[in-house]
């Protein structure tokens, strides 16, 4: 039985990106570019002013002058408006720099009459210009590929003028709950039933990661329920079961993805919650079976389901973000297995504290609305008393950001 970490690399051995696609600017956002993003001009394009004011000849203006004003260069306008020694010309920022001129006096350190401006202060050479290619130069590589694109990059290539970018192409992830128990949301719930939340909950995890989700819906505990449904799932990249991966007498997801082409890597992970999270595949798409339990399906999601995902699209950091912090409480557990507890992280001072966010077992789903992380307690120790440093795996990374709330 592999190790959660092991359980992890098989996958991501597993896992490919799946070639590449041009999207619309703002249709890139949290994908990766497959491309290197190089500058096609140098920015600025041209010399021009960081202010509005007045463009001079700085060596012109060494002592407190009077300059005549020969015009007004507005942002965005051509003009051959020029500065000669004794003149002025108005610009406005961003204007482009009037030949003749090297520096710019901010309109507050000048006083117009008519016609005239005195300068109230001594002018530096190239003052308040942004002067061309001084952010970037033509070819320069700006975003490398492999980058994730956020707003600035969004900004940058706008800047370029691109409308469109190539990115990696995003998954396709089919999600199926399997189980009689379970009704859809939304639909009559009597007692016995259970609603099907770990449809939605992982495709809302999925989402999050940036997956196209095919929802299934429920397979129902006959075979011809679930071949059908798992025909389906199956010709996704990654195809994503909750339930019946146990050892109850209904549980027929293994038997069925065997008998459909499956080929098993591992059937359990050496792990609690999410012991029989079950890995396969079938040419090449990703067969991951959750357990039924919502708190388990959805951890076992964070630590090896994301990561692949992530991995797919591209991504460089895959891996749970990880922090260490000194657990509060002590936490009893087995020796020889990994432990994944869900806690509350509060700073003081330079340290993390770690807290039990509540009742631990694995049907406590309100834990897991409160919990920030999973402190990870290695499969080698028992109880891990209050005091030690653990690692965190960090499930919401506001958490790290967040002093104050508003
Ligand atoms: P199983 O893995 O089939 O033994 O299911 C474990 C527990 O998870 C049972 O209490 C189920 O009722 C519950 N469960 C299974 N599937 C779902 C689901 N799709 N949504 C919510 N709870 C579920
Ligand atoms: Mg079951």
């Amino acid at each position: 039985m592999p190790t959660l970490d092991e359980a992890r690399r098989l996958i991501l051995g597993h896992t490919r990106t799946l070639g590449t696609e041009s999207v619309e600017l703002l249709e890139a956002l949290n994908l990766v570019t497959a491309e290197d993003i190089v500058a096609p001009w140098d920015m600025p394009l041209c010399d021009n002013s960081a202010m509005d004011g007045y463009a001079v000849q700085s060596s012109d203006c060494l002592s407190a002058v009077r300059l005549r004003i020969a015009g007004t260069v507005m942002a965005g306008t051509l003009s051959d408006i020029a500065v000669e020694s004794g003149s002025a010309v108005k610009v406005m920022t961003g204007a482009r720099m009037p030949t003749g001129s090297d520096a710019v006096v901010p309109f507050e350190n000048a006083e117009a009459d008519g016609e005239y401006v005195t300068l109230k202060a001594v002018v530096k050479y190239h003052q308040h210009l942004r002067l061309k290619g001084s952010d970037l130069r033509r070819d320069e590589i700006v975003i490398p590929a492999g980058t994730t694109i956020r707003a600035p990059e969004i900004s940058m290539m706008a800047s370029f003028n691109m409308s469109r970018v190539t990115v990696f192409r995003r998954p396709k992830v089919a999600i199926l709950s399997t189980g009689d128990e379970l009704v859809e949301v939304g639909q009559i719930v009597v007692p016995g039933k259970v609603v099907d939340s770990n449809g939605v909950s992982l495709a809302a995890m999925a989402k999050e990661c940036g997956a196209i989700v095919q929802m299934l819906g429920i397979a129902c505990d006959t075979v011809q329920s679930h071949v059908e449904k798992m025909s389906t799932g199956l010709q996704a990249d990654i195809f994503i079961t909750s339930a019946g991966v146990s050892v109850g007498e209904r549980d027929l997801v293994r038997q069925v993805l065997t008998d459909l082409g499956v080929s098993f890597e591992f059937h359990s992970v050496d792990v609690r919650p999410g012991g029989p999270t079950t890995f396969g595949r079938k040419g090449n798409c990703l067969v991951i079976c959750l357990p039924g339990n919502p708190v388990a399906s959805m951890i076992i999601f964070a630590e090896l389901v994301k990561p692949a995902i992530l991995k797919v699209m591209g991504y460089r950091r895959i891996l749970p973000s990880t922090v260490r912090a000194i657990l509060q409480e002590s936490a009893s557990k087995r020796t020889g297995r990994t432990k994944l507890l869900r806690v509350r992280l509060e700073s003081s001072g330079e340290k993390l504290l770690a807290y039990s966010s509540g009742e631990q077992a694995t049907g406590m789903l309100k834990t897991l609305l409160r919990a920030d992380g999973l402190a990870v307690l290695p499969a080698e120790c028992g109880t891990v008393c209050a005091g030690e440093e653990v690692e965190v795996h960090v499930l919401s990374s506001n958490v790290l950001m967040q002093q104050e709330t508003i």
